[in-house]
């Protein structure tokens, strides 16, 4: 009942969805992944569909919404995420429940959810943490610019799911047009690895000691570029990195 369980069943710019667990519940974070690879990651681990408890989404772009019809056809709870999200799951079966961001979101018994304004292109981006008396996982991806606020409602995690999208050199040096460079570095695009590890270094100082990377670039990172990064920052193997894969299975206990 206490433990925090998680499948990173996708992550990054090609599909995001992730399966938690905390005080009982059972929850998907964005719906970005496939039915049938959602399925079957979670059935690998005795777990369905059907029991989850909640959706909720982070925000509108392609790779957090494209699986929302065939996922919810095979849900029996609602979705939740902010106003500015619905439009881009309006085809979606399962019922939509409109949250408000900075409130506690009182939904389960004994859980607090939080959802909290994330810098990044489309409107209304948000992160969310879950909490217990006990436990708190914390999400955040598609952030442009990490701020006081965001690590304020950050701290204190157990887990914190955070996005590492690109090595800076890599995206200078690759493939993307500059102009697709300037937007990903710009307060509205996507968090590089060294500003991941810069959070990282304040989580630890406030008591989280487990991380997951989360929304690697495919042109301008690899696995091996970020974690590298982090640890150069954080070398205490106390703390405990995790690098989410595009696509996985996974089932990590905390
Ligand atoms: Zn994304
Ligand atoms: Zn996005």
């Amino acid at each position: 009942m206490n433990e925090i369980r998680i499948i990173p069943i996708g992550s990054g710019s090609t599909g995001n969805c992730f399966y938690i667990e905390i005080g009982g519940y059972r929850f998907l974070i964005d719906m970005g992944i496939g039915y049938k690879k959602v399925r079957d990651a979670l059935g690998l681990h005795g777990r369905s569909l059907e029991e989850v408890d909640a959706i909720f989404v982070t925000h509108g772009h392609y790779d957090h919404v494209k699986a929302a019809i065939p996922i919810t056809n095979h849900v029996h709870c609602k979705i939740y995420a902010n106003r500015s999200v619905m439009y881009s799951i309006r085809d979606s079966k399962a019922e939509r429940v409109v949250l408000n961001m900075f409130e506690d979101i009182g939904l389960f018994p004994g859980l607090t959810i939080r959802m909290f304004k994330v810098p990044h292109d489309f409107a209304y981006t948000c992160g969310y943490t879950f909490s217990t008396s006990e436990r708190k996982i914390a999400y955040v991806t598609d952030c442009g610019r990490m701020n006081e606020n965001i690590l304020q409602e950050l701290a204190g995690a157990d887990v914190a799911i955070i996005e590492s999208n690109h090595d800076v050199e890599m995206l200078k040096n690759g493939p993307y047009p500059k102009s697709l460079q300037a937007r990903i570095r710009s307060e509205a695009g996507h968090l590089s690895n060294d500003e991941c590890a810069e959070t990282i270094a304040f989580l630890k100082e406030k008591g989280t000691s487990h991380f997951l990377l989360a929304h690697l670039s495919l042109h301008n990172n690899t696995p091996e570029t970020a974690l590298e990064t982090v640890r150069q920052r954080i070398a205490d193997p106390d703390v405990d990195i995790y690098v989410c894969p595009d696509e996985g299975n996974d089932l990590l206990i905390y």
